[in-house]
């Protein structure tokens, strides 16, 4: 009987199990699975707190639909009939203290349609040409990986990066954009540029036709009752098939001869023969020899917190008509960004009511995480009242911190992890190290890295 050992009980040790179990029931193979987990409840980063009516997620809310690896295990999992798309509407950025419409027709910043762009107060005259010198720009013959900052400042001019696109990916990374790297993170965009020279003219080619019949279904999917009952839903099922140890970090993992130990925080031990680890990046590395530990350590990561908070309707003076905004790094406020959630997605609160949800902290920004929740909150609150008008205190509110939480794929990442998976290939057989540090920090990003791991699990049983 083989013993396959997942330290971590994020969705991405999650979906590991969930493949692994499913190979190992379908093939009548002879393993068994154990899954670690350090806290008391599984789901990591995943955290929906229901009150009062309202569905409030403590760290992600959605997932990107097209990337369907989430939407197939919610279907595996029958949970289908509870999936629901965004609602779309006007997204804003906030660029010194204004809110400015998101152009119509920019993708990730890069404009798809003229006269929106032309006409968009987010950009001077000087910088609307430079974006457009884009069209005649040779397209560079820059090999090997660069930063996202360089390749769209090269091409679309610093206005178009600073004002429209950064914010965008700030939403994403809580990053510097001249330090994260393209291949890792937006590689479609250098095969743009290389296929069609222009990214405005290569985006325009490659956009989807607009359907018709074209629905408001917005592009994010999530579960009405909260991204963490897809969590309660694989521990149900899973709790049936495997075992699962909760509330005991695993504190070492010691190689023998042909296995390995893994020492728990509870004193006990497990004996593995293989073992998917699926804990974020600094904490796997303190399992592995130094040369492992630092090349991971070299995948910095970003503290934020988001602050959730419930209002009655009368406490915003305007009609909210979107879907929220993110912040430039020139506007002086301490929000990066800020999801009106009520509007973007209804089912999170009761009639009458108002959710927001905001986030605080990025590279540089990082110390107001540390602060106390009321500083927090009013910082936050001054923010609104100046930027939207809010009045007033909430109803009750969340502040959630997510310490290093925010992996950076900084240049040269791909060649980093690729060294990291050799060395622990020669020096650690068996083991996997997978997650957001390492291969996509989106959710469906993560599923596919569990099901991968599931596979490749299953072959060094079958060869065993
Ligand atoms: C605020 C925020 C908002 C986000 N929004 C979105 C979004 O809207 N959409 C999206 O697609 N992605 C979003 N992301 C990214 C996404 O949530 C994460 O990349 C993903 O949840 C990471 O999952 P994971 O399983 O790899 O790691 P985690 O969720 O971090 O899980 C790792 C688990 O390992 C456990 N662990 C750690 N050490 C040990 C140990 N020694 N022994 C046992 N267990 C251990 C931890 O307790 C944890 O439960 C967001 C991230 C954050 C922080």
């Amino acid at each position: 009987m083989k013993r396959v050992v997942i330290i971590g009980g994020g969705i991405t040790g999650l979906s590991a199990a969930f493949s692994l179990q499913n190979k190992i029931d379908e093939e009548q193979l002879p393993a068994s699975v154990t899954l670690v987990e350090a806290s008391e409840r599984l789901g990591g980063k995943i955290e929906t707190i229901h009150r009062d009516g309202f569905v409030i997620e403590r760290g992600p809310d959605s997932y990107l639909g097209r990337k369907k690896s989430m939407t197939k295990l919610i279907e595996q999992l029958g949970m289908e009939d509870n999936l629901v798309h965004n609602h779309t509407g006007q997204a804003y950025i906030l660029h010194g203290r204004k809110l400015h419409p998101m152009p119509e027709g920019a993708v990730m910043g890069i404009p798809t349609k003229l006269t929106p762009f032309i006409s968009s107060g987010l950009f001077s005259m000087r910088g609307k040409a430079r974006a457009g010198l884009d069209l005649i720009l040779p397209k560079s013959d820059a090999q090997g990986d660069q930063s996202v900052g360089a390749f769209f400042k090269r091409r679309l001019g610093n206005e178009v990066v600073e004002n429209l696109i950064e914010p965008l990916l700030s939403g994403i990374y809580a990053g510097n954009i001249d330090r994260i790297s393209l291949q890792s993170t937006f590689p479609q965009f250098k095969n743009i540029e290389s296929e069609y020279r222009s990214l405005i003219l290569g985006m325009k080619q490659t956009r989807p036709p607009k359907k018709k019949n074209h629905s408001s279904k917005g592009v994010f999917m999530t579960l009405k009752t909260g991204l963490s009952s897809l969590v309660e839903e694989l521990e149900r099922n899973l709790g049936k098939r495997m075992e699962i140890k909760k509330g005991t970090a695993v504190t070492h993992l010691q190689k023998g001869e042909n296995d390995y130990l893994l020492q728990l925080e509870d004193g006990s031990s497990i004996q593995a023969d293989q073992v998917i680890v699926a804990a974020p990046g600094r904490k796997a590395g303190s399992f592995f020899k130094k040369e492992i530990r630092e090349r991971i350590g070299n995948v910095p990561a970003t503290s934020v917190a988001t602050i959730a908070m419930a209002f009655p309707a009368s406490a915003i003076p305007h009609d909210l008509n979107g879907t929220g905004f993110v912040v430039s790094k020139k506007s002086p406020y301490t929000i990066t960004a800020c999801t009106w959630t009520h509007q973007k997605w209804p089912h999170t609160t009761p009639t009458g009511s108002v959710l927001l949800r905001c986030y605080v902290g990025r590279e540089h920004e990082q110390a107001i995480v540390e602060e106390s929740d009321a500083f927090i909150l009013s910082k936050v609150l001054d923010d609104l009242n100046q930027i939207m008008g809010v009045q007033g205190k909430p109803d009750f509110y969340y502040v959630t911190r997510w310490r290093k939480a925010m992996p950076q794929y900084i240049v040269g990442h791909q060649e980093n992890i690729a060294h990291v998976q050799s060395l622990l290939e020669k020096d650690y057989p068996g083991v996997q190290l997978i997650g957001a540090s390492f291969d996509g920090i989106g959710l469906p990003d993560c599923v596919v890295a569990g099901e991968k791991a599931a596979e490749r699990a299953v072959k060094m049983i079958r060869t065993c």
